[in-house]
């Protein structure tokens, strides 16, 4: 195999950097003139396209429709939710003039959209038969993030951001509920391939305005967390604040259930570090832009790179040819191999002359002979068993990777490596300080069964704990 470790820092060395490095590499992004921002270059976006298409479909699926909202909203709006305003004013980035004068009212520029989505609500929604209300929207936000990382955290990403308003509290939980296992965690398995703990936040940890907060959380190859998504149940608060109520059935007026739900950027950083390794990226077949590269050698065989690449097209396959002759070969393979392309297909004017070409999977690290007859077929079987070897090569670290423990001072020793799951009777309010002065935070508490806690309350259940990005 081509080595590449020469032009990325090791993952065991420096992880940080290695994150950095393959992001540079392998032209995901790069780093915006504004501390923080972030400039999406077209691979990183035609991953984050491939993904928000099938974020798209199974959102659709629910039945929520898409919108669009605008990006500055009064300052006033987000005065009116006492614990949304004071949890999200560090971060908001303000518009106070424009047109060359001051502005009447400040404009804050979106750093999610409740109260905005809120107060349309309230216009559209008179009565029970107007609900559900099922909205979503794709676009830009801003929070002035105190230390970004390109896609993990930015000043501005890309999200869909889902608010919804329900007649009841069952009806409001049943649906933020099926946003998070029948949309996310679908298609955080199934499309990326990252496996996710799913649970519920403690108070600490929720999101600001909301009485409940679920969590999707990956492990990153240096066995920290990362949030890939949540859902939130904001009960009647932004419904009392931005008068979302309806006539019943029975004529009486009543406070709607609001629920929000979000995924972004961020998810690209997943598959990158739950997936990369020292080579550079892995991509899942299911969002890998390009899915095989037909690299021909020798200019002698480009004219059959074509035929080939015309083949696997025609099988549905995303292809590029790189015929690139007048460039080293060497060089040209480690390209491939840092964009973690699944499948190259190398074709040398004597693999040619033996009617065969080399096979390379980037995601098994295997280098095979194959006849030209045959490689559409093995192209096209190797998307499928690769997309699940990546996602049991996921899994099986991160079960390996969660040491269960009974005490904090265990759980804060564990978290050196990896998880610690514990009874979170036994973190607690003084737990939980212990645990962040070691910058270790409760990611997610779950029920023995694996289940969602109805309230952190309950009795039985297990906190998961690590460090996170
Ligand atoms: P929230 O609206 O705070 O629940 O955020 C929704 C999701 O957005 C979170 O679960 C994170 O995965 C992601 N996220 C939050 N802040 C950022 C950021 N600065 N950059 C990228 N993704 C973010």
């Amino acid at each position: 195999m081509t080595t590449t470790r020469s032009v990325l820092a090791a993952q065991a060395t420096d992880y940080p950097r290695w994150f950095q490095d393959v992001i540079a590499k392998a032209e995901l992004a790069d780093n915006g003139p504004v501390r923080g921002t972030m400039v999406v270059r077209p691979y990183g976006y035609g991953i984050w396209e491939l993904l928000q298409e099938a974020m798209n479909r199974k959102i659709k699926a629910t039945g929520a429709e898409n919108a669009y909202f605008p990006l500055l909203i009064p300052e006033s709006y987000l005065q009116r939710e006492a614990e949304h305003v004071e949890g999200f004013s560090p971060e908001l980035a303000v518009v106070t003039h424009a047109g060359g004068k001051q502005l009447e009212e400040p404009a804050v520029i979106r750093p999610t959209s409740e109260t905005m989505i809120g107060e349309y609500m309230g216009k559209w929604i008179q009565s029970y038969r107007d609900l559900p209300l099922l909205l979503n929207q794709w676009a830009n936000a801003v929070r002035w993030e105190l230390r970004p990382r390109l896609f993990l955290r930015t000043t501005e990403f890309l999200w869909q951001e889902g608010h919804t308003a329900h007649a009841t509290f069952d009806d409001a939980r049943a649906f933020a509920t099926k946003i998070l296992y029948d949309v996310y965690r679908d298609v955080m398995v199934n499309v990326l391939a990252i496996p996710v703990v799913v649970g519920r936040k403690t108070r600490r940890e929720r999101f600001a305005g909301a009485i409940n907060t679920m969590t999707l959380e990956a492990m990153t190859g240096d066995g920290k967390a990362l949030q890939m998504g949540t859902a939130h149940e904001l009960g009647q608060n932004f419904a009392r604040a931005f008068d979302i109520d309806y006539l019943s059935s029975n004529g009486q007026r009543e406070l709607a259930w609001t629920t929000s739900w979000g995924s972004t950027t961020r998810m690209v950083g997943g598959v990158i570090m739950v997936h990369g390794d020292d080579d550079g990226l892995r991509v899942p077949p299911a969002v890998a832009p390009v899915q095989v590269v037909v690299l021909a050698i020798k200019d002698e065989t480009v004219a059959a790179a074509r035929r080939i690449a015309d083949d696997l097209e025609a099988a549905g396959l995303r292809v590029t040819v790189d015929d690139r002759t007048d460039q080293p070969f060497g060089r040209r393979a480690v390209n491939w191999e840092l964009k973690g392309i699944p499948v190259r297909i190398e074709l040398g004017p004597r693999d040619l002359a033996a009617n065969a070409a080399t096979v390379v999977r980037r995601l098994r690290s295997t280098k095979t002979a194959v006849n030209l007859a045959d490689l559409t077929s093995t192209a096209v079987a190797a998307m499928d068993s690769d997309q699940a070897h990546l996602l049991e090569q996921a899994t099986a670290r991160q079960t390996a990777r969660i040491t269960t423990v009974s005490t904090v001072d265990d759980a804060v020793e564990a978290a050196a490596a990896g998880w610690a799951s514990l009874p979170y009777d036994a973190v607690g309010e003084t737990g939980e300080d212990r645990l962040a002065t070691a910058g270790i935070t409760v990611r997610c508490l779950q029920r023995p069964d694996g289940t969602l806690p109805a309230s952190e309350d309950e009795d039985d259940l297990t906190a998961f704990v690590a460090r996170s990005y």
